[in-house]
Order: structure tokens, then C-alpha cells, then sequence
């Protein structure tokens, strides 16, 4: 009987393989990966996923917010009739203000409410 030691991995060390594995599983696209690998070592990264916050209107390329559009403006605006900081809707600040603006017309002409008092 010869003695066979199970206390080789094949990835041993070596922690920067050269991987050039096209992924071409069998239907499917973006997986986790089979074959448990842990990464062990120091510097975290990635733990976190920060939600990308873009203006909405930067995206979409809108230059002027259409007061008009209410229902535009009231994501932007909570139920007391508040406008929503830019810090929640991740609005940059110049379409902020423009937001605004655009708000704050709306209400003029009744389409928004003011904030309520209390
Ligand atoms: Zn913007």
C-alpha cells in the first residue's frame, strides 16, 4: 500500500494565475464561478457595492426641467409636497436647482402642492 497524502491542491501558491478562460458555459452568462476559491488576503475590496447614483436629468440629457411634468417632478418631491434632497435622489446640483425652480412654478400654478404646515 502506498501512502497517498491528500494534502496536494493544485493551486497551491501561486496566487496570481494567469487565467485566460473564455467563459463559454453552457447556457449561461453571468455566474458564480464553480470551484470554491477563497481568496485569502488582506485588502478588502469590492465588499461594498455602492449604488451609482446619477442625475437622472444628466442622463437623460434634459437641459430644462418641464415644470409641467408632474409626475417628473413629484419623484422629486415627497408627500408633504417637500422637495426631496438631492443626497436621496441623487440629483447633481445644478439640475437640483433647476429642479427646483421647476418645482416651485408648479406649484404656482396648482399643479403641486405647497409643503403642508403644520
Ligand atoms: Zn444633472
Amino acid at each position: 500500500m502506498a501512502e497517498e497524502t491528500q494534502a496536494r491542491t493544485p493551486e497551491s501558491g501561486a496566487s496570481s494565475a494567469p487565467q485566460d478562460r473564455p467563459s463559454s458555459g453552457p447556457g449561461g452568462g453571468s455566474g458564480p464561478r464553480p470551484g470554491g476559491r477563497p481568496s485569502g488576503g488582506p485588502g478588502g475590496r469590492g465588499k461594498f457595492f455602492r449604488r451609482k447614483k446619477v442625475c437622472k436629468f444628466c442622463t437623460e440629457k434634459i437641459d430644462a426641467i418641464p415644470y409641467r411634468d408632474v409626475r417628473l417632478l413629484q419623484g422629486f418631491v415627497a408627500e408633504r409636497g417637500k422637495i426631496v434632497p438631492r443626497r436621496l435622489t441623487g440629483v447633481c446640483t445644478t439640475h437640483q436647482r433647476r429642479l427646483t425652480r421647476a418645482i416651485k412654478q408648479a406649484r404656482n400654478i396648482a399643479l403641486l402642492p405647497f409643503a403642508t404646515r403644520h
